[in-house]
């Protein structure tokens, strides 16, 4: 999935193996795996490339330093109950809750995030989830209009 000029290596994600998708239009694309993964096993490796800013599909390294995947990682779809954990260090995708073949890989963006690009509603269904998603270091954005419509929402629905 990755250029072939990037450097080789042996867990780079292949196309028999991982399909981006888009899921609707809401969402925009997803990645769905093609294969049955075991938890514990390592999926792939990322790669792409390092910025310091963040952007909509980047993911954080380390504070100040973001990977920017637009082949594989940067399209991963949030979910409170994910499915796979990324190790930004070593840039290495493990799974943490069996995946079938179809399905998303899921991430917790608040797992490597320490702010978002944009904080937004969560529709992932997992009994744990928190709704309004945010970066793990950053305050809920009570000025954004998508969150008063969520707690509006989120009223109206008790
Ligand atoms: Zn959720």
């Amino acid at each position: 999935m990755y250029p072939e000029s990037y450097e080789y290596h042996p867990l780079y994600p292949k196309p028999e193996d991982f399909e981006i998708i888009q899921k609707d239009e809401n969402s925009g694309f997803g990645v769905i795996s093609r294969k049955a993964f075991k938890k514990g096993e390592l999926i792939a490796a990322m790669n792409g490339e390092r910025i310091d800013e963040i952007r909509q599909h980047s993911l954080q390294i380390e504070p100040g330093l973001h990977l920017y995947d637009i082949h594989f990682s940067g399209y991963f779809l949030h979910s409170c109950s994910p499915n796979v954990h990324l190790d930004m260090q070593n840039m290495l995708v493990s799974v943490v809750r069996d995946i079938k073949p179809g399905d998303y890989i899921l991430m917790d963006y608040a797992q490597t995030e320490d702010v978002l690009y944009h904080q937004f509603p969560c529709s992932c269904g997992a009994a744990n989830c928190r709704g309004w998603i945010t970066g793990r270091r950053e305050a809920i954005d009570e000025s954004d209009p998508m969150y008063q419509q969520f707690v509006q929402s989120s009223v109206a629905a008790i």
